[in-house]
């Protein structure tokens, strides 16, 4: 891994997967940066610095970060690059509300990359992922029917997903549970992806039931539960 430093940051880069040069008149509304243990995931209870963007075009049922909904400051990208740096990270998140919804976090994406961070995206699955970094670990959702979005999946980010990326399923009963099944059927998920993610819905189901469901149907998927929720109760910055 490259040694990240403000100036390899905050360079300039010249890789495909960037839609602009990440110039430092180029904002992002941020609500929150801080360092904690990924909570999901494939990288679940490593240190990881957040970077969660603020707004999102969704209303899902289950939301744990309305907080992100509105508000926040103005960033530049070499500022985000530097408050990043200050923990000397592995692991970074990029996170939301949904971070695609700024234009601002491709760019981001890409300057984190350069910077030799290992990165994730973490996403509704309702904004398209065609211009993503193809170096960044794209977690995507699939809005079931209980979360009340599930007409805002947009199909066409299945066939670009990356053999590294992750789909996740949050599951809120045993329709959403069937659903879900169906979906990993139709798209042959588990064969596209590293790994797929069922996790149940926190305070609505049960994970030892979801356990339960997913063992008797010896489903190829990988069941998590939040860990940050265990430890620290979903606080704002854990
Ligand atoms: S996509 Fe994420 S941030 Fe947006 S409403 Fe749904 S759970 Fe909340």
């Amino acid at each position: 891994m490259t040694t990240p430093t403000v100036d390899n940051i905050a360079g300039s880069s010249t890789h495909e997967g960037r839609t602009s040069p990440a110039g430092p008149d180029q904002t992002l509304r941020i609500t929150e940066i801080f360092y904690s243990l990924q909570g999901e995931a494939r990288t679940v209870g490593l240190p990881t610095v957040f970077v969660r963007l603020t707004g999102c075009p969704l209303r899902c049922v289950y939301c744990d970060t309305e907080y992100a909904f509105s508000g926040g400051e103005l960033y530049s990208l070499p500022d985000i690059a530097r408050r990043v740096s200050t923990y000397a990270p592995r692991y970074v998140t990029v996170t939301g509300g949904e971070p695609l919804a700024q234009p601002n976090c491709l760019p981001l994406l890409s300057m984190l990359c350069d910077a030799g961070y290992e990165v994730s995206l973490e996403t509704s699955g309702a904004m398209s992922t065609q211009g993503v970094d193809p170096r960044v670990v794209t977690v995507l959702d699939l809005k079931t029917p209980a979360s009340g979005e599930m007409q805002r999946n947009d199909y066409s980010n299945i066939p670009v997903l990356r053999a590294h990326d992750q789909v996740k399923f949050v599951i809120c009963d045993r329709a959403d549970y069937e659903w879900a099944r169906f979906k990993l059927d139709e798209y042959r998920l588990h064969e596209r992806v590293a790994d797929v993610l069922f996790s149940p819905s926190f305070g609505q189901l049960e994970g030892r039931q979801l356990a339960d469901w997913i063992l008797a149907d010896n489903l190829p998927v990988r069941m998590q539960l939040q860990l940050h929720k265990l430890l620290w109760n979903d606080e704002p910055g854990r």
